[in-house]
């Protein structure tokens, strides 16, 4: 069956560019009914940051594409992090070191160094010049009784046979005549990434390699190396580059890369995974508003062409509003979303909140219902032009007397008018409504009448039309809110 990996190293927090190959694995894996496994690649101890697995995995939670497999849940091939699993690679590169595909370098840091200098003096690029390659196995043996330290070295093969990427179509990187034999096995017995990368996708049993496209031309390196163990490889497709919109590197310093960002901007995962997939290919049709499964329905890995994706994540905010209006108009996740705005409203309103009822969940479930569509985000509603819906204001009864000196008779009249609302406010009933309210005034203009009621119910001078608002305070706050500003 399918069994496919996404691999990082735990360096830091998860990005849009792990985000892109990690989705793209998943649906992969779902759409062919296989596994998803997450594998750390932490053989470089020095750049481990403690907490960044964790991390991704919570992401990989978040974002809804949950591993099968991983170092947090285990499963049948584990451990699934590398430095965990050191006596299976020392054991590959003893079988390569027997079959004649490896070979120990004894060659000190200096000797390096200093090929390193003179590669570069006269023009070239640096590479190992293999000689140790040529060491005869009396002075193998006398190295070693000598306690000397090595690294263990990949014979690398000329002539690699050309392979089929599932994405690139034909291939062909000739190694051996661009580098030096690398090294597979360091000096303090962790693997480097080629050989660990390559040992465990086969005893992890993964069938196919979905990753980013700067591995490309190390996949020659990769199969030299299934050859050399006698193992089937597993099909590569190489994901095409990431860039920002304007063709440029994702740039992590911007700090709007990491997924961390946007979870706690309150964007919602499908509207990112809408941001990767509508600027990658691999879909039928550039829809936004798709959801996983829909995802997984329409994808198909002959699709992705080996064009740059372009994240545009200006966008996000209109992803954003469509998601969002999808899970207000359905119960089940507009529940989760009412619980989330009542812990927002709480945190940013908390003390200023007069009255409890406020944060009812009828009255915060009505909000959304009527916001929907508009509002991109939940916290949008946290902005001042919304404070209203959740703080009761005072305002001085000489400021409103200054609009109009009927303030009593207006505020009875519309207490009467809430009275006998038998059904839900609307925004057209209530402003049929108010021009009648207006008619029985002794001679308030509409707009000084809209202007008071304004300021009473709301605090604010200007800002949302007055049958909005009062549509979504409901009869019963209004009449509250009416009553104190004529106390
Ligand atoms: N650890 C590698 C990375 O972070 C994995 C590459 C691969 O998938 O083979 O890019």
């Amino acid at each position: 069956g399918v069994r496919v990996r996404f691999a990082p190293s735990p360096t830091g927090f998860l990005h849009l560019g792990g985000l892109r190959t990690a989705l793209y694995n998943y649906i992969f894996a779902k759409k062919h009914q296989g596994a998803f496994i997450l594998r750390l690649e932490d053989t470089d101890q020095s750049r481990v940051v403690p907490g960044a697995a964790e991390g991704i995995e919570d992401m990989l939670d978040w974002a809804g594409i949950p591993p099968d497999e991983s170092p947090g849940q285990g499963g049948p091939v584990g451990p699934y992090q590398q430095s965990q699993r050191l006596a299976l690679y020392k054991e590959a590169s003893e079988v390569l070191l027997e079959n004649g595909s490896a070979y120990r370098c004894f060659c000190t840091r200096q000797r390096l160094e200093l090929l390193r200098k003179e590669a570069l003096r006269s023009g070239h690029i640096p590479r190992y010049d293999n000689r140790c390659r040529h060491l005869s196995s009396e002075q193998v043996a006398e190295k070693l009784s000598q306690g000397s330290n090595y690294v263990i070295r990949f014979r690398l093969k000329e002539g690699v046979e050309p392979f089929h990427d599932l994405i690139y179509g034909w291939n062909k990187h000739d190694v051996a005549t661009v580098e030096g034999d690398p090294v597979i096995l360091k000096v303090d017995g962790f693997p480097t990434y080629h050989l660990a990368n390559v040992v465990d996708d086969h005893h992890m049993g993964i069938s196919h390699v979905l990753r980013g496209t700067e591995w490309l031309s190390s996949t020659s390196k990769h199969l030299l190396l299934y050859r050399a163990f006698g193992w089937d490889p597993p099909q590569f497709g190489h994901l095409p580059l990431l860039l920002n919109k304007d063709g440029g590197k994702l740039s992590k310093r911007q700090g709007d890369v990491f997924l961390e960002h946007f979870v706690q901007d309150g964007c919602l995962p499908e509207a990112l995974l809408d941001i990767i997939t509508n600027c990658g290919s691999g879909f039928a049709g550039n829809q936004v508003g798709r959801t996983l499964e829909k995802l997984i329905l329409e994808f198909d890995v002959s699709r992705i062409t080996t064009h740059s994706a372009l994240l545009d994540l200006d966008k996000l905010p209109e992803f954003n509003r469509i998601h969002l209006s999808r899970q207000i108009g359905d119960e089940r996740l507009r529940r989760k979303l009412v619980e989330e705005l009542q812990m927002q409203v709480e945190q940013v309103y908390g003390d200023r909140l007069v009255d409890r009822e406020i944060l009812e969940r009828d009255y915060v479930e009505q909000i959304l219902l009527l916001r929907k569509g508009h509002i991109s985000h939940l916290k949008n509603l946290l902005l001042p032009e919304y404070s209203y819906l959740w703080v009761r204001p005072s305002v001085p009864r000489e400021q409103l007397q200054t609009i109009s000196a009927e303030v009593d008779e207006i505020g009875k009249l519309l207490q009467g008018l809430m009275e006998q609302q038998a059904a839900a406010l609307t925004v057209e009933g209530l402003n049929k409504d108010l021009r009648g309210l207006q008619m029985q005034t002794r001679g308030t203009k509409y707009s000084s009448m809209m202007k008071l009621l304004r300021l009473a119910l709301s605090g604010l001078q200007q800002g949302p039309s007055v049958a909005e608002m009062m549509v979504s305070l409901g009869p019963r706050e209004v009449c509250e809110r009416i009553k104190k500003a004529l106390a």
